[in-house]
């Protein structure tokens, strides 16, 4: 898996930074893939403090 995971917010990215929160602290250090889709409806994303659609990791290590 080369995709990293965002420490701060957990989202999932292929880049240097995350896309979300701009934050550069990123691990390859993670588990847990999920989509999130309606953040406002989620229970995931309530947990994760998500509140964009998109790719997050459960846990980040
Ligand atoms: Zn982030």
């Amino acid at each position: 898996m080369s995709d990293k995971a965002c420490n701060d917010c957990h989202r999932i990215t292929s880049g240097t930074a995350c896309a979300v929160c701009g934050s550069s602290t990123l691990s390859s250090d993670w588990s847990g893939y999920v989509v999130i889709i309606d953040p406002s409806r989620s229970n995931i994303a309530k947990k994760l403090k998500v509140d964009l659609r998109g790719e997050y990791a459960l846990k980040v290590r």
